[in-house]
C-alpha cells in the first residue's frame, strides 16, 4: 500500500506534467534545436540546489534540458548520448539515452513533459548561463559547480582552464565518476558510518536514519530536524576518522561532513525531482533492497541466454524510492549490456516492473562491483 498522502504526491506530479514545457527538438530540415538558456539555468538552479528563494523549487520544471555531470552513451549504440526519449519496447513505454542519430530515427522529437530531454555537456553551457550560476555560487560562499575531475577532462578548450585541480601524480588512480561516488556515498552512509554513530552514542545515534544525504561539491551534506544551536555534530575526533574514511573512499572527491538544520519537516522528493546523483533521503528506507534485487532477478529468468549472459556483469548496487543504481565491473561489461541484444530491454522491462513506472534507473562502473553481496546478483544460479 502507498503511503498516507501519495495521493496529493501524484496530484502535485500531474500538475507539472500536464503544465510542462513543450519544445519542438528539431527545425524544419532536421537540425536538432538544443533549449533556451532559460531552460538550462532552470535545471541547472534544482539539479545544484542555486535557487535564492524558499520554495522557488515548487515552480514546475522546464524539463527541456539536462546537463550530464559525466560522459553518457547511447544504449543503443555506445555514441555519445544526445537526449533521453521514451521508446517503444516489446510493446512497453521506457526511457533511454540515445545518440543524434538513434533520436531521429527512434526517438520522440518533442522536449519537455513525458517526451525528450536534451543532454547539454558542461562544456556546451553557454557563457552567460555560466555567469549567473558562478554570480550565485560567489554569493553563497561555494565552489564552483563546474570544477571536478570530470569537468576538467570534458573541458576542450585547451590551455588549463582555473577549475582544473593541478599537482596529481601520474600513479594516482584515475578519479571516480560522479555517480561511482553517489553510490559509494550512499552505501557508507547506510553500511558503515549510520551503525557507527549508534555504536559510539553520537550525536546523531538513532536519529541518523531521519536525516537526508546530499554530496555538494567536497562536501557530504546532512540535513535534519534536530537543532545543535551553535554546535557542530561532526566537530568530534570521531567524526574526523569518517571524514578520512570518506576521502577514502570517494578517492578524495568528498573530504568533509557538513550539518544543515532543517525547521521544517524534510519533503518526499518527487519522482521528476530525482536525479541518479542522489545519495539518501529517509523515504528510500520503505524500498529494501533485497526485496528489489528478488523482484528484479525473477522477472530476469525469463530473458534469452546472451541477455542473462550480458546481465551476469551487473550486480544491483543501491536503491531509492524512485531509483536504481546497477554497478559494472568495467566499462567493457556495461558496453556488453548495450551491444546484446535484448539486454538493455529486458532491464528496462524489469525495472518497470519493480517500480511499476516508467523505469529510472542507472547504469555506472565500479571495479569493486564484483565484491558486493551475492544476493545483489541480478541472474542467479539455478534459473
Ligand atoms: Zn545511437
Amino acid at each position: 500500500m502507498d503511503q498516507p498522502g501519495a495521493d496529493v504526491i501524484e496530484l502535485i506530479s500531474r500538475f507539472h506534467t500536464e503544465f510542462a514545457v513543450r519544445m519542438t527538438g528539431f527545425d524544419s530540415v532536421g537540425n536538432p534545436i538544443p533549449p533556451p538558456d532559460s531552460h538550462v539555468l532552470d535545471h541547472l538552479a534544482r539539479a545544484w540546489d542555486l535557487t535564492d528563494v524558499e520554495g522557488a523549487g515548487d515552480r514546475p520544471a522546464a524539463g527541456t534540458v539536462v546537463c550530464p555531470i559525466e560522459e553518457l552513451e547511447c544504449e543503443l549504440c555506445g555514441a555519445r548520448a544526445r537526449y533521453e526519449s521514451p521508446l517503444v519496447i516489446r510493446g512497453q513505454r521506457v526511457r533511454v539515452e540515445l545518440c543524434l542519430e538513434c533520436m531521429r530515427e527512434r526517438g520522440d522529437p518533442v522536449l519537455g513533459g513525458s517526451g525528450s530531454v536534451y543532454f547539454m555537456y558542461f562544456d556546451e553551457v553557454s557563457a552567460a548561463v555560466r555567469a549567473v550560476c558562478d554570480g550565485i555560487c560567489t554569493r553563497k560562499g561555494r565552489a564552483s559547480i563546474w570544477g571536478g575531475p570530470t569537468t576538467a577532462q570534458a573541458d576542450t578548450g585547451g590551455g588549463s582552464s582555473p577549475t582544473t585541480p593541478v599537482g596529481g601524480r601520474a600513479s594516482d588512480p584515475p578519479p571516480l565518476g560522479a555517480v561511482t561516488v553517489a553510490v559509494r556515498l550512499r552505501r557508507l552512509w547506510l553500511d558503515e558510518f549510520g551503525p557507527a554513530f549508534d555504536e559510539h552514542d553520537h550525536d546523531l545515534a538513532e536519529v541518523w536514519r531521519d536525516c537526508a544525504v546530499r554530496r555538494l561539491g567536497p562536501d557530504l551534506v546532512v540535513t535534519g530536524q534536530i537543532s545543535f544551536g551553535d554546535g557542530d555534530p561532526f566537530a568530534d575526533q570521531f567524526s574526523q576518522r569518517l571524514a578520512a574514511r570518506l576521502t577514502e573512499r570517494t578517492r578524495g572527491s568528498v573530504r568533509a561532513l557538513r550539518y544543515e538544520h532543517s525547521e521544517r519537516p524534510l519533503k518526499t522528493p518527487q519522482r521528476s525531482r530525482t536525479s541518479n546523483l542522489d545519495v539518501f533521503h529517509p523515504a528510500d528506507l520503505t524500498v529494501p533492497i533485497e526485496k528489489t534485487a528478488n523482484g528484479i532477478s525473477a522477472r530476469l529468468a525469463g530473458a534469452s541466454n546472451p541477455a542473462k549472459v550480458a546481465l551476469s556483469g551487473l550486480h544491483l548496487a543501491a536503491v531509492s524510492r524512485h531509483r536504481i543504481w546497477f554497478a559494472a565491473a568495467s566499462a567493457e561489461v556495461k558496453a556488453t549490456v548495450g551491444k546484446t541484444p535484448g539486454a538493455a530491454g529486458e532491464l528496462a522491462l524489469a525495472v518497470k516492473a519493480v517500480q511499476r513506472k516508467d523505469p529510472l534507473y542507472d547504469i555506472f562502473v565500479d571495479s569493486e562491483a564484483a565484491s558486493l553481496p551475492s544476493a545483489t546478483a541480478l541472474v542467479r544460479k539455478g534459473h
